[in-house]
């Protein structure tokens, strides 16, 4: 299917991996976040607050005063419902109607590792905690929006059968996957809206509502320039209402400039430190499996020095671009970097004079080596074109 690299539900690889085949990602938020902004456009989306402190949860499910309230563990991996916390509790959703179960039941998840089948093994650290009004949910479908390279645009992809078993639909029953592909200068005309609320399952007065939606979440998607809105489940109510019961927004980084408050909710923890020290000093870092770290100027050539290391039957340690007209001060946290990854055994610096003045590389080098304590073995080749400005420093 054109659409399955994008499409997180398909996606089988680990966060990691990803990585390694895609450097470029786009800015996840928490669900909570991601409701915030749901809210601002007008999706129907339940009251909640967040909580990081047991005591809050608890505070928070009183204030709430629902029927049945619902505790989210946030993390940006989904398939939380069936994952499970290295404290023992099972599921990283749970529905009470009584507050005092929520209090116990943060408890068992703010400060402990939650697994799921889209996170690392070990899990990630939850940190904080949704406390949501429920709803009774008579039907679960799946939605998103995306933006598919093959469209060249976005594209609607829904399924009646969602929630937490879309992975297997989607595998074993591909026919139940719809898809509607959006003109971007037209948007989600009326009768696409309602052809996909149809194919969710939504009957009568439900299918306007959906298709009212649609409209709006696809509203949120050009507005906050996101790559993805996933919603997972979108469900209906027995009072016939259409909720969305989960979100997840991706946002084009390079829209950074224009989406300022978006941004700034990214709070990183759950980033690599060293990619987010690394972007810190203007630097372009990924961090791989190997032992070779290379330290080299250039995407082009950065891939191309990868490329040889495995050539050659070694694997690198990272993927690091200083790009071109870098300072002193980032080749030595560049350095700095490299050393402190356990795993790199040997460093390999290739560098090409042509965009960058080689003097500046060698005594960032030299400095870094004299005030780290280099205890790896350390390859470097730095040349220049004849004819460059910088051939004369070389
Ligand atoms: P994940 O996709 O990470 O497993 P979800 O937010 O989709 O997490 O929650 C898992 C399941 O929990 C949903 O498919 C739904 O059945 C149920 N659920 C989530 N939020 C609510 C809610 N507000 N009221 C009732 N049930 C909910
Ligand atoms: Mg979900």
């Amino acid at each position: 299917a054109p659409f399955t690299y994008s499409f997180s539900l398909f996606t089988s690889l680990s966060p990691s991996q990803c990585t390694q085949l895609n450097p470029r990602r786009w800015l996840n938020l928490q669900e909570y976040q991601s409701k915030k902004l749901m809210q601002e456009s007008g999706v129907a989306v339940q009251r909640f607050y967040v909580a990081d402190t047991a005591s809050e949860a608890l505070e928070a499910a009183k204030r709430l005063n629902a029927k049945e309230i619902v505790l989210k563990a946030q993390i940006l991996a989904g398939g939380r419902g069936k994952g499970v916390f290295d404290s023992g509790l099972k599921g990283g959703v749970h529905l009470t109607k009584d507050p005092a179960v929520v209090g116990e039941l943060a408890n068992k998840m703010l400060g402990f590792n939650l697994t799921t089948k889209q996170t690392p093994k070990d899990g990630v650290k939850v940190k904080t905690v949704m406390v949501a009004e429920a709803l009774d949910i008579s039907r679960e479908t799946y939605f998103a929006i995306l933006m598919d390279r093959a469209c060249n645009g976005p594209v609607m992809v829904g399924s009646p059968q969602g929630g937490m078993d879309i992975e297997e639909v989607a595998a074993k029953s591909p026919e139940l996957i719809f898809k509607e592909v959006i003109d971007i200068f037209e948007g989600v005309r009326d009768d696409q809206a309602l052809r996909m609320a149809a194919n969710l399952g939504f009957k009568g007065p439900l299918e306007r509502q959906a298709a009212d939606q649609i409209k709006r979440l696809y509203d949120l998607f050009l507005k906050v320039d996101a790559t993805q809105v996933e919603v997972n489940p979108l469900g209906e109510t027995p009072e016939g209402q259409v909720v969305c019961f989960d979100a997840k927004i991706n946002f084009d980084d390079n829209a950074e400039f224009r989406q300022k408050a978006v941004f700034a909710m990214d709070d990183m923890t759950e980033s690599d430190p060293t990619e987010t020290e690394a972007a810190k000093w203007d630097l372009k870092y990924i961090g791989m499996d190997g032992n070779i770290a290379c330290f080299v100027n250039g995407a082009g050539l950065a891939m191309a020095t990868c490329d040889i290391i495995d050539l050659h039957g070694g694997k690198p340690a990272n993927f690091l671009d200083l790009g071109g007209g870098v300072k002193e001060r980032q080749v030595y946290e560049a350095f700095k970097l490299l050393t402190a990854d356990p795993k790199v055994e040997a460093i390999l610096v290739n560098i090409f004079g042509g965009i960058v003045n080689c003097a500046i590389i060698a005594n960032g080098i030299t400095k870094a080596c004299r005030e780290l304590e280099l205890k790896v073995p350390l390859v470097v080749r730095l040349e220049a074109l004849i004819g460059s400005p910088f051939t004369s420093l070389c």
